[in-house]
């Protein structure tokens, strides 16, 4: 990924405005566009910089310690919602003192080993991708802060016959496949974020894909690990499985840079696939599609993607998929024939062979159609691989539009899946109410496991000028609540960061709070390492 935008998603030139049908539906459900462009960047003041320890010019060399106010900027925050606000309006309060770009393990660890001796707290940076503050610059109770940008730590070897790969962390998405692809596998994961996020972010945030039911969460694809840790070096053995105690690597997956930096990951690659086939399907409602889903999962016939909405997020797919005129018409006529005019739509999509695919295919399609599912084809499901990676681009345009709009997720057991999706629905609604900015709120099922799936809401409101964070901050509050009190997880796969961190101790429980601060304060004993994320 080369340059980009400094206050938003991609490459600075690329866009993605919304056509006629979504403006018209956001026009009549949330309220007027009212153009909000973001401040420009000579306009944005940085706070001033503490200078950096020598000790890290030494170690890195000068060209790889940042201070421009451009530099600093760039890492001062990730991809939420009150992130991409204070980046937009300029009104930066925090940003690190400097940018190290370490090139190797060695140069990591002792950059830590100075930063702990020299009092300065560290945030890992892969891609600036986290959605709950995991990259924010909070100094916690240090004068002076770096961010270590990981981007220079781009090792790829591939061990073809045992299907594994080593991934330096500062490979991007793409990066990492096109190395893979090389050699003729694919790691399979591809998040939304996927352009920019990083291996070392991916393996710090247990990341899921959207085809995660196919090739396996993150976690699921990593073998062991490399940690560079302020007190020292953490090595799993590069095995496929190991009784030898608790897994360490997993308590370095998901450790959100506060134990240390992943300076290697060994994961396990596929062979890329000779097909794909992406479908969509409509169900009758959410309840049902979600028994769909279930018996996919339990039977044994779970697609590679599997994606659910509910009926308002089916209707703002069409609306923002742009069909328009005839082609639209003819698919509304072919729905009410069908009585799915107000269905749920349920993307299906399949990797590997063709004779597999088939075989998997049949198997889903007698449960899908068993279950009230009617078939829309292949040319929807093919618009939804293609358009896999807008939505922050689609963001960027709401915003630009004044408008709110942020997701969150979590996960449940069938059994308690449904009480999780109308609580937390219930309360964003409730909240978005209670501000006088009443909006959409709606939700995809997605991740589907035997046991359980998560959840993944959306909402979209009128902006409440110079209020935002309040207002998201209301909005954000009721929803965890929600999901504490239905038993959910506070996340399914963004990860704890800042936001999450104050529902950590509902999560595990006070010993075990205190068991992973035993652990962080074991590995950084100096507590320098991204302070106030993942335990507070
Ligand atoms: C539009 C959008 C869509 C998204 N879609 C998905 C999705 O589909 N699935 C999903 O799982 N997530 C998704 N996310 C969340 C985010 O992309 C993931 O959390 C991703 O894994 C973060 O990767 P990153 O390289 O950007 O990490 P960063 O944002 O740079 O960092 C995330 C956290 O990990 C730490 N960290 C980063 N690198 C290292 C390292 N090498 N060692 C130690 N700590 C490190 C950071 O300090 C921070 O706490 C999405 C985000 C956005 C903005």
């Amino acid at each position: 990924m080369g340059e980009t935008k400094w206050w938003g998603w991609g490459a600075p030139g690329r866009r993605a405005p919304l056509g006629p049908s979504a403006l018209e539906m956001l026009t009549a459900l949330v309220g007027e566009p009212e153009p909000s462009p973001a401040v420009a960047v000579e306009d944005v003041r940085v706070p001033k910089a503490e200078p950096p320890p020598q000790e890290l010019v030494r170690t890195v060399g000068a060209e790889n310690v940042l201070t421009a106010d451009v530099d600093r900027l760039r890492r001062a925050a990730g991809m939420s919602y009150p992130d991409l606000i204070r980046l937009r309006t300029g009104r930066i309060d925090a940003a690190p003192d400097a940018v190290v770009l370490p090139g190797d393990h060695e140069q990591v660890a002792a950059v830590l080993e100075a930063c702990a001796s020299e009092g300065v707290a560290v945030v890992p940076f892969g891609g600036g991708t986290s959605v709950v503050g995991g990259v924010d610059p909070a100094r916690g109770r240090f004068g002076r802060l770096i961010s270590l940008d990981l981007s220079r730590l781009r090792s790829v070897e591939v061990d073809r016959r045992s299907l594994t790969a080593r991934l330096g962390p500062g490979l991007t998405g793409p990066d990492a496949e096109r190395a893979l692809g090389g050699a003729g596998v694919t790691l399979g994961h591809f998040p939304q974020s996927f352009e920019q996020a990083t291996i070392g972010g991916f393996a710090a945030t247990r990341s899921a894909g959207q085809a995660s039911s196919g090739y396996g969460r993150f976690d699921e694809l990593v073998t062991s690990v490399l940690l560079a840790a302020p007190a020292g070096e953490l090595r799993t053995v590069e095995v496929p499985h190991s009784a030898a105690g608790p897994a360490l690597r997993e308590l370095v997956i998901g450790s959100e840079g506060a134990f240390g930096v992943i300076t290697g990951v060994a994961v396990r690659v596929r062979p890329a696939p000779e097909a794909r086939r992406y479908e969509a399907w409509m169900a009758p409602d959410f309840r049902f599609g979600t028994e769909i889903v279930r018996e996919l999962a339990q039977g044994g016939s779970l697609p590679d993607v599997i994606r659910l909405s509910d009926r308002e997020e089916t209707r703002v797919s069409l609306a923002f998929s742009g069909a328009e005129g005839l082609a639209r018409r003819g698919f509304d006529s072919y729905l009410r024939l069908r009585r799915r005019a107000e269905g749920c739509i349920v993307i299906t999509g399949w990797e590997g062979d063709r004779e597999a695919i088939a075989r998997r295919r049949s198997l889903a399609a007698r449960t899908l159609r068993a279950g009230g599912a009617v078939p829309l084809g292949a040319r929807p499901g093919r618009a939804w691989y293609r358009g896999r990676f807008e939505g922050p681009y689609v963001r960027d345009e709401l915003l630009d539009l004044s408008y709110m709009v942020e997701t969150l997720e979590t996960a449940h057991t069938w059994t308690r899946l449904g009480e999780l999706y109308e609580a937390v629905r219930g309360a964003i609604r409730s909240a978005l109410e209670a501000q006088g900015t009443p909006g959409l709120a709606f939700c995809h099922l997605s991740h589907a496991y035997r046991d359980g799936a998560s959840l993944y809401f959306t909402f979209l409101a009128p902006r409440r000028a110079g209020e935002e964070i309040e207002q998201w901050r209301a909005v954000k509050r009721a929803a965890s609540d929600a999901i504490v009190a239905s038993g959910g997880t506070i996340t399914h796969h963004h990860a704890v960061g800042r936001d999450h961190a104050p529902y950590m101790r509902a999560e595990v429980g006070d010993l075990g709070l205190e068991t992973l601060r035993a652990v962080k304060e074991r590995l950084d004993p100096a507590g320098i390492m991204n302070p106030g994320k993942l335990l507070g």
